[in-house]
Order: structure tokens, then C-alpha cells, then sequence
């Protein structure tokens, strides 16, 4: 690896480190748009310039080209150039979208941007971008459709066809009960037997199996009820804390439905 590098970046955190300088927590990919490079989660500081241009350049949830020099391996790269290709300018009018966005940043982190694959760039961009064009009400039903395809990045989306006790294929308007030690779900005969766990209603379930089956423009059209949408969120919260072995910070701001 050469000292001096450039890669396609998504800044997802910033903090101040050192007096003046900045920590910058990256999802980064190598090569172009095109390529099909595996992506990864690595650090980098910003040396000073509070009031430069470079300075406001780099900041959560910009997309871009970025320069970094020094060693990979070493510890933190220096940042030297970030050439801005999607800014995402209403996060900072709107709480609920800098919420959700904050989220995703603590989720790509926590699970080593979904043990690097190259799905997880374009999933957390396209959802990013997505979310930029939504309006603010549309960001509840933006969030629990990027998590849950973003279990199936990771690997641990919950099979929603079948019972996981006794095989029995579910109905359509079957309320589910989610079965942790198997990470599935159990029919309404077998949940009471198990002593119960966090559940999916009917109206949930169905939202879920339609987007594993729907393109993304056909799945922002289904239909989700309000109060629905505040139960299906409590449960994938659940679902990716219990995928990451830990609680959010991030969760610890929400402000309830
Ligand atoms: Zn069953």
C-alpha cells in the first residue's frame, strides 16, 4: 500500500480529538462506483483547520472521494483531500432524519460495515440518498426497511415463511413470535409453549415479507399505518441490538412514537 491513497468514502462519525483536530470514523471502498471492492470501516483524523474548507468538506453522512496519507496498518490516516459528490443538506433541518442517519452510522460501525461487503456501500448510500429526498414523516418507514435488509447483509434476517418449532408455513394474517435462540419466528401454537418473546403483528409481517420481494421504489409505496410502523420499528431495534450483542447509544435519544 502506498503512503498516499484515495478511496471512496462515506464520513459516518466526527468527533473532536486533540485540540483543533478532528476523529473521522469512515465506511470506505476501494476503487470506483463500478468496482466490486469489498468496503471497510477505518479511522482517519482531520490535523486543524477549524474554519477551512476541508474542514466543513468532512462531515457525517458526505459521500465523496477521499485522499488519506500514511499507513493502513499504522493506526490513523491523515486526511488531505475529500471531494464532496452527495452533501444529504436536509439532515441538519430535520431531527428525525439526523436521528435515523446517526443510527445507521452506530449500526454500519458496530457490525464492521456488515463484515465488509460490498453491498453494505451501496445499501447505507442508497438509503442515505433516499432519505435526503424523503419527507420528514417518511422517515420512520426509511429506517425500518434499510434495517431489515440490512439483517439480510448481515445474515441474520429471520426466516418469515415457516415456523421454526414445528415447520408449519405461516398465514397470511398470523401474528408471529420471535424465538431468540433460533432467530426465527414461532406460530401462534407453538409461541405459548416457548414462554413468549418480542412478536410481529400480522400487518408487520406482511410489510416485512413484501419487501424481501418488492424492488425499493415499489416498496415505499406499501401501505403502513402509523401505529404499525412505531411496533415495527421497536422490533427491529430489538432484532439489531440482539445481532450486535449490545444496546445503541443512538436508541437512548429516540424519542418514543
Ligand atoms: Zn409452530
Amino acid at each position: 500500500m502506498t503512503r498516499e491513497h484515495t478511496a471512496l468514502a462515506l464520513v459516518l462519525a466526527c468527533r473532536e480529538a486533540l485540540p483543533g483536530h478532528l476523529a473521522v470514523t469512515l465506511l470506505s471502498r476501494e476503487g470506483d462506483d463500478s468496482g466490486e471492492g469489498g468496503c471497510e470501516i477505518r479511522s482517519a483524523t482531520l490535523f486543524g483547520g477549524r474554519k477551512s474548507r476541508l474542514r466543513a468538506m468532512v462531515s457525517p453522512w458526505h459521500t465523496g472521494r477521499i485522499w488519506l496519507y500514511g499507513q493502513k496498518s499504522g493506526g490513523a490516516e491523515k486526511i488531505t483531500d475529500f471531494d464532496v459528490e452527495r452533501y444529504r443538506h436536509t439532515f441538519r433541518e430535520s431531527f428525525p432524519k439526523a436521528q435515523a442517519a446517526s443510527l445507521v452510522s452506530e449500526l454500519v460501525i458496530k457490525t464492521k460495515a456488515a463484515g465488509g461487503a460490498p453491498r453494505c456501500w451501496v445499501l447505507v448510500n442508497a438509503f442515505l440518498d433516499g432519505l435526503d429526498r424523503a419527507a420528514e414523516e417518511e422517515t420512520g418507514a426509511a429506517l425500518a426497511r434499510f434495517l431489515w435488509r440490512y439483517l439480510d447483509a448481515l445474515g441474520l434476517q429471520p426466516p418469515l415463511d415457516a415456523c421454526v418449532a414445528c415447520g408449519r408455513p405461516f398465514g397470511a394474517g398470523d401474528s408471529l413470535v420471535y424465538a431468540a435462540g433460533e432467530n426465527g419466528f414461532l406460530c401462534p401454537e407453538c409461541a405459548p409453549s416457548a414462554g413468549g418473546g418480542p412478536s410481529l403483528s400480522g400487518e408487520g409481517a406482511a410489510y416485512l415479507r413484501a419487501l424481501s420481494s418488492l424492488g425499493a421504489k415499489e416498496a415505499r409505496n406499501i401501505p403502513l399505518s402509523a401505529g404499525e410502523e412505531g411496533r415495527l420499528k421497536g422490533f427491529l431495534f430489538f432484532l439489531i441490538q440482539a445481532a450486535c450483542g449490545e444496546r445503541f447509544k443512538t436508541l437512548e435519544t429516540f424519542v418514543p412514537d
